[in-house]
C-alpha cells in the first residue's frame, strides 16, 4: 500500500501514451473477455523443507445482498519441531473499521468447522478463530481442516468492500495465522498499514456469481462455465501465493499485453479507459524494469484493477487494487506512482514475504526505494520522488522528533508517524545504503535477496545478514542507526 502523503500535480502527458499503447494492445468489451483467457495451470516450485497450505475456496456471491457463503477446506501441514494443540486463523472482516459509519455492516461469520469430516469446537474473538484439535497435530503431521462461513461485504471504501459498483474482496476468508520461532502471530486488524503476515500457500478458488457480473483474482483462470439457470462459474489456481484477492463488476473493460511470459491485464470501469491505459503501460513498464533489475516474476499474469479503495493502492499476489479515484486524466501521474509502487510489492511482500505489523521497512521501505529506481532510471526524476518522500520524513521529525523505523504497527503513535517512518525514513535507508555500497552491489544485494527468500518470510536480521555477506562489510551500526 503506497502512504497518502502527497500533494500531486496533474499532467497531461497521457495522451501521447496513449497513441503508442494503441499499437500494442487490444480492447475488449464487457463479456467473458474480461476476465481473459483460460491460462496453463501454474507451475508449483518445491520448498525444501515447508509443505504449503492448500486451500481449497468453493463459494458463491450474490452482488445484491453483497454476501459471500460457501466453504474452504484447507490442508494445513505442520511444519514446526513442536506439537500444535490448536489451530487459528484470523478473520479480517470483523475488524471494526468494516462496521463503523456504514449501511450494511462487513461480517465473516463461520457457521461450522470440521476436522477430517469430524464437527470440532471453535471459538470467535473478534477477528480470531481458534480450532481446538482432539489431538495436538504433530511436528510434520497434516490436517484437512473444512469451515462453512458467510461474508458480508460492507459499502465501505476499503480493501474490503462495495464501492463505486465494484466489488473488493482483501483479506476476505478465513486465513491461517502463522506460527514461527516466536509461536503463533494473532494480532488484531489495525487501522493503518498493512496489518498482515501470512505463509505462502496454493489456491484453488471456484467462484459463482451471476453472469452480467466480472471477477478478476489472484491466480491463473482455469474454467468458465455457464451455469444452469442463470449463474457462471469461474475457477482460479495458483502457485505459491500468500493471500488470494477477487475485484468484481458488472461494468468492467479490459486491456492486456504480455510482457515476456507473463499477461499483464488492466480491468477498469467502463468510460474510463484513459486510466485503464494508463494502468496497463505503468504496470508492463513497471513489470520490465522489476524483472530486469531484481530477478523474474514467476506467476503468469499480473491484473491491475480499477477498485472503490480509497486509499491509493492494496498490493495482493498477481493482483493489484487502485483507486479508480484516480483513473482521469488530471491524475496519470499519481496512477503512475501507484502502479510502480504495488507492482513492486509483488517483489517485496509478494514473492519474499515478511511479517507486514512488525517490520512494514522490509515491505514499505524497500517498495519505495524500488519506486524511486524505476522513476529514476525510466522516467528521469528519481531525485524529486525522492525528496517527497525525504520531505514527508522530515516534516515529521521536525515537529516531533526523530521515531524508530523499526517496531510494530500498534507501537507507531499516528498513522502520520508510520507513513513518514516507514515510507519516508525507510527509503532514505535504502537510498543510503546504496550510497555505502555502490549501485552495482546493492542490486547484487537485492537479486541475492530475493533469490534466497523467494516464497519464504524474511526478518530484518535476514535482511542484514544478506547485505553483510554480499558487500563483505559489517552494517551492523549502519542498520542499528537507522532502524533504532
Ligand atoms: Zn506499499
Amino acid at each position: 500500500m503506497p502512504a497518502r502523503r502527497r500533494q500531486w500535480l496533474a499532467i497531461g502527458a497521457a495522451a501521447v501514451a496513449l497513441l503508442i499503447m494503441a499499437v500494442f494492445i487490444y480492447r475488449s468489451h464487457g463479456g467473458r473477455q474480461v476476465e481473459g483467457p483460460v491460462l496453463p495451470a501454474p507451475a508449483v516450485p518445491d520448498l525444501a523443507g515447508f509443505v504449503p497450505a492448500i486451500y481449497d475456496l468453493d463459494v458463491n456471491l450474490d452482488p445484491v445482498s453483497g454476501t459471500v457463503t460457501g466453504s474452504s477446506q484447507v490442508e494445513y501441514t505442520n511444519n514446526q519441531a513442536v506439537p500444535l494443540p490448536e489451530l487459528y486463523l484470523h478473520l479480517y472482516p470483523n475488524a471494526a473499521v468494516f462496521s463503523q459509519d456504514v449501511r450494511r455492516p462487513g461480517r465473516l461469520e463461520v457457521t461450522a468447522v470440521s476436522v477430517e469430516g469430524q464437527d470440532v469446537l471453535f471459538t470467535v474473538e473478534e477477528t480470531l478463530l481458534k480450532v481446538t484439535l482432539e489431538s495436538a497435530l504433530q511436528s510434520q503431521e497434516q490436517i484437512n481442516l473444512t469451515l462453512s462461513w458467510e461474508l458480508t461485504v460492507p459499502d465501505y471504501p476499503g480493501r474490503l468492500g462495495e464501492n463505486d459498483g465494484i466489488i473488493s474482496l482483501g483479506n476476505w476468508y478465513p486465513i491461517l495465522a502463522v506460527y514461527d520461532a516466536a509461536g503463533w502471530h494473532l494480532d488484531p486488524y489495525y487501522d493503518w498499514g498493512d496489518p498482515f503476515y501470512s505463509e505462502v500457500g496454493r489456491y484453488r478458488v471456484r467462484l459463482t456469481l451471476p453472469p452480467s457480473y466480472q471477477a478478476v483474482a489472484s491466480g491463473n483462470l482455469q474454467a468458465r462455465r455457464q451455469l444452469p439457470p442463470q449463474k457462471k462459474e469461474l475457477v482460479w489456481e495458483t502457485s505459491l501465493v500468500r493471500d488470494f484477492a477477487v475485484a468484481v463488476s458488472s461494468e468492467y473493460e479490459s486491456l492486456e499485453q504480455k510482457v515476456g511470459p507473463t499477461l499483464v491485464r488492466s480491468v477498469f470501469l467502463r468510460g474510463e479507459q484513459a486510466g485503464g491505459r494508463q494502468a496497463l503501460k505503468s504496470g508492463c513498464e513497471a513489470l520490465k524494469f522489476f524483472n530486469d533489475k531484481f530477478g523474474l516474476y514467476p506467476y503468469h499474469q499480473l491484473t491491475l484493477a480499477a477498485t472503490g479503495f480509497d486509499q491509493g493502492g492494496m498490493e495482493y499476489p498477481n493482483i493489484v487494487f487502485l483507486a479508480r479515484q484516480f483513473y482521469g486524466q488530471a491524475d496519470a501521474e499519481i496512477l503512475d506512482y501507484l502502479v510502480v509502487h504495488e507492482t513492486a510489492h509483488q517483489w517485496w511482500y509478494g514473492v519474499v514475504g515478511n511479517n507486514q505489523v512488525t517490520e512494514a521497512w522490509l515491505d514499505e521501505g524497500l517498495t519505495e526505494f524500488s519506486t524511486v529506481l524505476f522513476f529514476e532510471k525510466v522516467r528521469g526524476r528519481g531525485q524529486e520522488e525522492a525528496a517527497s518522500l525525504a520531505g514527508l520524513y522530515q516534516a515529521y521529525r521536525q515537529t516531533n522528533g526523530d521515531g524508530k523505523i523499526l517496531r510494530s504497527l500498534n507501537e507507531f503513535p499516528s498513522e502520520l508517524a508510520y507513513n513518514a517512518l516507514v515510507y519516508g525514513k525507510g527509503c532514505l535507508l535504502f537510498l543510503q545504503l546504496r550510497e555505502e555500497l555502490g549501485e552495482e552491489l546493492m542490486l547484487t544485494l537485492l537479486q541475492e535477496y530475493y533469490r534466497r527468500f523467494a516464497y519464504r518470510n524474511a526478518t530484518s536480521e535476514d535482511f542484514i545478514r544478506t547485505a553483510e555477506e554480499i558487500s563483505g562489510q559489517n552494517l551492523g551500526s549502519f542498520f542499528q542507526d537507522w532502524l533504532l
